[in-house]
């Protein structure tokens, strides 16, 4: 946020903000509407200030679920093996029970990056499947944007000491706050007014590739030498949307990026990610795959390999992309030089793109399509959705369109 002036707010103004931001611009909460947040007992602080300004909009309900990292560990040290086949069916059964009804979604990211990586890759394979079949169902109704719903980030000791291992953790934990209310723009002087104008450019960006109709992106890159194919009618979004219920949201807050749904059967090439991924609490490097029509055919990790194995073991789908997006290198999560191992903060600092589940509203009328039809322009089906990063400061792309003509979209990781 070079661009905007330095304020000089105590944190639990910040912390404040970042609550009413959430609310007003991310969830767009209606009054007389249902709220259900997830968040971990570390991030308590911001859930209950989201938990007020949620009432104060108008909210019937707020239902906060909180997961204990300790509790989880519990888990992998002393249950029975069959435990790892479990997951709160139930559970997951009601979310989508309360968003059929009307209930908005906010989830609070913020867990240990590196929670499971010591535990047995097999166990965490198993749990997160058994997590991903149980949540499908409501899932579903997340990717489809039948609701309004949103993540922010809330800074917790854990992910601050993995990010910051040389800080003493109060000054670790201080430096992460400062980072998320930078990076979600809450040190503006109007964050709201802030997110409005940027949520403007993020729309711009993607009308103009609307109207490009690009047939194919073209990457190259140290490491990458990648030819992605997208989906028939396929729709850039960026920013907000207009939920099927009607409400506008912003479903990542931050966001930096511009994305669309690839076509499953085309991908050719090789491509290297540029930043470790963390994926439920596993950390994968140094990942590099082949694509073969649109197929992973080579997968490599210099660390997490099982892990990274497994995930695309999950399902025929998890081997397939189901989105990408561009980000450029100047954003202000980028700029920042922080590697925040976490998705939400680190797939808006970089071009990526993700194994598995597409986004129907990516695609044009995608929200009306039977999964047939979704499959037949080229959309991808899966458990799984992981982003992964590609972009850098030394990436080029170019859009080919239907004719073959190559023209440059970005150089050295910024729009041309
Ligand atoms: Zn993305
Ligand atoms: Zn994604």
């Amino acid at each position: 946020m070079s661009n905007s002036a330095p304020t000089s707010r105590s944190f639990s103004e910040n912390l404040d903000l970042l609550a009413e931001v959430a609310v007003k611009v991310g969830l767009g909460l209606q009054p007389g509407q249902e709220l259900v947040m997830t968040a971990s007992l570390d991030s308590r602080a911001l859930a209950r200030r989201i938990t007020e300004h949620a009432y104060r909009a108008g909210a019937s309900l707020v239902t906060t679920l909180y997961a204990d990292d300790e509790a989880t560990l519990a888990r992998y040290h002393f249950a029975p093996d069959q435990s790892f086949d479990c997951a709160a069916k139930w559970l997951y059964d009601g979310m989508a029970a309360a968003f059929k009804s009307g209930a908005a979604r906010l989830a609070i990211t913020g867990t240990d990056p590196a929670l499971l990586a010591n535990e047995d890759p097999d166990k965490v394979g198993r749990a997160n499947r058994a997590v991903s079949q149980a949540y499908r169902p409501a899932l579903e109704l997340i990717t489809r944007h039948a609701i309004n719903w949103t993540i922010v980030a809330s800074a917790t000791p854990a992910w601050a000491a993995a990010m910051f291992p040389a800080e003493a953790p109060e000054a670790a934990l201080a430096k992460l706050w400062e980072a998320i209310f930078s990076t979600s723009r809450v040190d503006t002087p109007d964050p709201v007014a802030a997110w409005k104008a940027h949520d403007a450019g993020l729309q711009q960006r993607a009308a103009m590739m609307n109207e490009k109709r690009y047939a194919w992106l073209q990457y190259k890159g140290p490491g990458t030498d990648f030819r992605l194919g997208l989906a028939e009618d396929h729709l850039w979004l960026g920013g907000g949307t207009t939920a099927g219920n009607g409400v506008y949201c912003i479903p990542n807050m931050p966001t930096e990026e511009i994305f669309t749904t690839p076509h499953k059967e085309r991908a050719e090439g090789v491509v290297t990610a540029t930043k470790p991924l963390s994926h439920q609490g596993t950390m994968i490097e140094g990942i590099q795959v082949r694509f073969q029509g649109g197929r992973i055919v080579e997968a490599r990790a210099s660390r997490g390999q099982e892990v990274l194995q497994k995930l695309i073991d999950t399902d025929e789908g998890a081997r397939r992309l189901g989105e990408v997006a561009l980000v450029p290198h100047s954003s202000p999560i980028a700029a920042s030089g922080l590697t925040f191992l976490n998705t939400l903060f680190d797939e808006n600092a970089a071009s990526h793109i993700a194994l598995g589940q597409a986004y129907s509203t990516c695609l044009r009328e995608g929200d009306k399509m039977t999964a047939e039809e979704l499959a037949a322009h080229g959309a991808n089906e899966s458990l799984i959705h992981v982003d992964w990063m590609i972009g850098s400061a030394e990436l080029d792309i170019d859009g080919i369109t239907a004719g073959g003509v190559a023209e440059p979209l970005m150089r050295k990781g910024e729009w041309v």
